[in-house]
């Protein structure tokens, strides 16, 4: 009898235990990755621009998630664009994770340092090299505390339209995508048990308030935006940027004609986005037991622009870290597609101009689709062929843009990628 009651309870303890371990963990991790010491910052081509003072800290920011055996990271970097050479560097220091299940995007701040190195006529560069390695460094340190701090947490999702004065398109205003996606994660055991672990907002915006202009180093919206989600949830914030290219900004306008480009006004978007995702996540179902899947591949775009060829070949930057040499008529990167419980996620690695956006979110397989804009790479603008040297209007965009077929080349790997992969479970 004694015997039998043994074998029971150990029966209980290892379904116990068997449960357990199946059951959906995240965990979340940040450091400061603001610069000692001002240096040069960067919202585009050319010379970056020496700062006369900073405000806010910039962050990165890393949420792992956990199912069975499948790990994914997700790691958003306060800069402009994080080259794949560089958080390559990061992910071999990453133990627990497959290197291609990190995904690192960019929130696009226009005021923080050069990650690009780019590189003018002498092949100097306003790029800190010592900056660079040592947010290599805190990249990794924040993923591994991520994993460190997994835990069995519930998940909400949702996508809704975030309302009031965030975003508008400066080429033509109503051309953007008003949508915010939010991911939540709820502590489902220990002793702050419902307490929000981490909220993950996903809304195409260009941080770019201040801008260069301000000659301010900062996080710009960014910065405000997590500070009112953690102080409200108590869990980490993160914010990964979406289709924001060709020209979907930030609401700064004002009714005199003039734009408010100061540390307050990125309070107050900041602050509306965070109250309405905030607002979207509250009413969502809580998914107690969600699914996890993830898949990456390959893609390859021809680089026929002069500009950004030279960049990827001259940059002190690339010639520091990058592993691969060519003649760069061509570049290769990596996207991810992740079903996280009810939504689904496709990465960019650039920035997509927002109908591309609509378009690849109306091909995947959940109505609670997330687009990652600048993750991996960040190879400029994307623009679909029709609209490439098109109007005036998109000559810069063009410009920077890798080629002609640049948008239409991700589109058509994006749908082939989404039809080939399983759909997010109910
Ligand atoms: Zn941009």
């Amino acid at each position: 009898m004694k015997t039998r009651i043994i074998s029971l309870l150990l029966l209980i303890l290892f379904i116990l235990t068997d449960l357990n371990a199946q059951s959906f963990k995240a965990g979340a991790a940040k450091r400061v990755i603001t610069p000692e010491t001002l240096i040069p910052i960067s919202g585009g081509m050319g010379e970056p621009v020496m700062p006369v003072g900073k405000v806010g800290d910039l962050f990165v920011r890393a949420l792992v998630f956990e199912k069975n055996s499948t790990r994914v990271a997700i790691v958003s970097v306060d800069n402009l664009g994080w080259p794949a050479y560089l958080g390559d560097m990061s992910r071999r220091l990453v133990k627990g994770i497959a290197p291609e299940n990190i995904l690192i995007g960019a929130t696009h701040t226009h005021s923080a340092p050069d990650a690009y190195g780019f590189p003018d006529e002498k092949g100097n560069t306003g790029a800190d090299l010592k900056y660079l390695d040592w947010c290599i460094t805190r990249i990794a340190e924040a993923i591994n505390e991520a994993v460190a701090n997994l835990q069995p947490v519930y998940l909400k999702t949702a996508v809704g339209e975030a309302k009031g004065k965030i975003a508008y398109n400066y080429y033509a205003e109503k051309l953007y995508d008003p949508r915010c996606g939010v991911i939540q994660v709820i502590a489902s055991s220990g002793n702050k048990i419902g307490k929000p672990v981490a909220t993950l907002v996903n809304y195409a915006i260009h941080p770019e308030v201040m801008g260069t202009g301000a000659q301010t180093l900062g996080p710009d919206l960014c910065g405000p935006l997590y500070d009112r989600i953690e102080s409200k949830t108590g869990g980490m914030a993160i914010f990964m940027n979406s289709a924001q290219g060709g020209m979907v900004t930030a609401d700064t306008r004002l009714e005199n004609g003039q734009e408010a480009n100061d540390w307050n006004e990125c309070i107050r978007i900041g602050n509306l986005l965070a109250d309405e995702a905030l607002r979207i996540i509250e009413p969502a179902p809580v998914q107690e037991d969600p699914g996890l899947y993830s898949a990456s591949k390959s893609i390859r775009f021809p680089v026929e622009s002069e500009a950004l060829r030279y960049v990827f070949q001259y940059s002190p930057v690339a010639l520091k870290y990058r592993t691969v040499n060519d003649d760069f008529s061509a570049v290769a990167t990596r996207i991810n597609l992740i079903n996280i419980g009810e939504a689904q996620i496709l990465t960019i690695p650039g920035e997509a101009l927002p109908n591309i956006g609509f378009y690849v979110k109306r091909k995947m397989k959940s109505d609670q689709s997330f687009l990652f804009g600048l993750t991996n790479d960040a190879f400029g603008y994307m623009l679909t062929k029709e609209d490439f040297g098109g109007f005036e209007r998109y000559n810069y965009i063009s410009r920077t843009s890798l080629g002609e077929m640049t948008g239409n080349i991700y589109e058509e790997e994006a749908i082939k990628f989404i039809n080939e992969s399983p759909s997010p479970s109910k």
